[in-house]
């Protein structure tokens, strides 16, 4: 089957220029003009940008949370994604501490025939194998499986966290195997403390999650995290970075010479604090964990992916319905009335502009996850690809 994208701008490394874009089967055959387009089915993005499909590397699928369960499936998930332009999703399989390959047939069952997009796994990691050996296995293990990263807790003690020796089992495993570690860094027992605090002293509105998950909880399991890592010759993957806080504690690790990564999610570039406010039902759709920060932490994050302190932004796609929200994670109640049992969840990225997609693009950001700069828009490479118009509406092609 031969494609063609005719009319758009297509911007990748090389930056941004007028041209076609002829796709033989799955893969980019030419990037050019005046192809002979005899037999071809012929996309019109006259006016569009067209541009590398972007990968999400941070989603929630089907995702049992207590009594609910997130809204999207690999189904309608991988749809709403592909509208907005995401060609790939990479979905955190694992739901407590089952083992991992009962996780794995799971999420493969949760998605196989319905996903409409390529996707792949990370596997939620809540214990190592005390032998290094055995622990070095597990994560080959993992590899042979196509699963190539994990993420472990340092949060929700009660669910999925790990303690300081198991985190450092994973960093040494991860730094032998080439495995990425990724942590969910919040201070779990600080956490505790602070929730059990506020709850005595009746501070249960949606604005107390602020209070209970304040910058220095990430910022200090951040420090930690990087110390692990840096001692047990890994690197760390920090996941939605959320405030100043925690991007100075980055900075400060890798000035110390720790590898770490960071990614940041849009609910904490385009929203602050202030939404928590208001009437609790429905400030309570904006609970999420990390909780939403000040503008003065949200201006950081944008200078933080600006100046590349911040390599990935993903969306930590996580929904829950508004009856969902509004029951709470507990079974036997029938409304979440505290902070501490809302379904946290995050809001959707709506739009980002013209010109700082073609720079993402053009600086190799937009596909970060998965593909190394030169493998954008190149040819013979996979054509995941999209169109978007300059003001800011996706425009997916039918193969997506
Ligand atoms: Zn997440």
């Amino acid at each position: 089957m031969r494609t063609l994208i005719r009319g758009g701008a297509v911007v990748d490394v090389d930056g941004a220029r007028r041209a076609d874009v002829l796709i033989e089967g799955e893969r980019i055959a030419d990037v050019g003009n005046a192809f002979d387009v005899s037999g071809a089915d012929v996309f019109d993005a006259t006016g569009g940008l067209v541009i590398p499909g972007a990968i999400d590397p941070h989603t929630h699928f089907d995702l049992r949370v207590g009594a609910v369960r997130s809204a999207d499936d690999f189904e309608t998930g991988t749809i709403a994604a592909a509208c907005g332009g995401t060609t790939c999703v990479i979905d955190f399989a694992g739901a407590g501490r089952e083992p991992p390959d009962d996780a794995l047939r799971e999420w493969h069952a949760k998605a196989r025939g319905r996903a409409v997009i390529d996707y792949g796994f990370h596997l939620t990691c809540t214990s190592v194998p005390q032998n290094a050996a055995d622990a070095r296995a597990h994560f080959e293990w993992m590899a042979s499986e196509g699963v190539t990263s994990v993420k472990l807790y340092m949060a929700y003690p009660d669910r999925l966290m790990v303690d300081d020796e198991t985190l450092s089992r994973a960093f040494a495993a991860g730094g032998e195997t080439a495995v990425r570690v990724s942590v969910h860094a919040e201070d779990g027992h600080e956490i505790e403390r602070l929730a059990s605090d506020a709850l005595v002293r009746g501070d249960t509105g949606p604005t107390a999650i602020t209070r209970v998950r304040p910058p220095s909880v990430e910022a200090s399991a951040i420090t930690r995290a990087a110390h692990l890592a840096h001692e047990a010759g890994g690197s760390v993957y920090v996941v939605h970075l959320s405030s100043a806080a925690g991007l100075d504690a980055v900075r400060s690790a890798r000035r110390e010479g720790t590898t770490v990564l960071a990614e940041t999610c849009p609910q904490y570039l385009f929203l602050t604090d202030e939404r928590l406010e208001g009437p609790p039902d429905e400030a309570a759709g904006f609970v999420c964990a990390p909780p939403l920060r000040s503008p003065t932490d949200r201006d950081a994050l944008w200078a933080g992916l600006a100046d590349g302190t911040i390599q990935v932004a993903a969306t930590d796609h996580c929904p829950f319905t508004n009856a969902d929200r509004a029951h709470g994670t507990l079974a036997k109640q029938e409304h979440w009335r505290t902070f501490a049992r809302s379904p946290a969840a995050s809001p959707v990225w709506r739009r980002a502009s013209r010109s700082s997609i073609r720079e993402s693009a053009t600086a190799g950001c937009l596909s970060n996850a998965g593909l190394t700069r030169s493998q954008v828009h190149r040819l013979g490479c996979s054509a995941s690809i999209t169109s978007r118009d300059p003001c800011g509406q996706a425009r997916t092609p039918p193969w997506a």
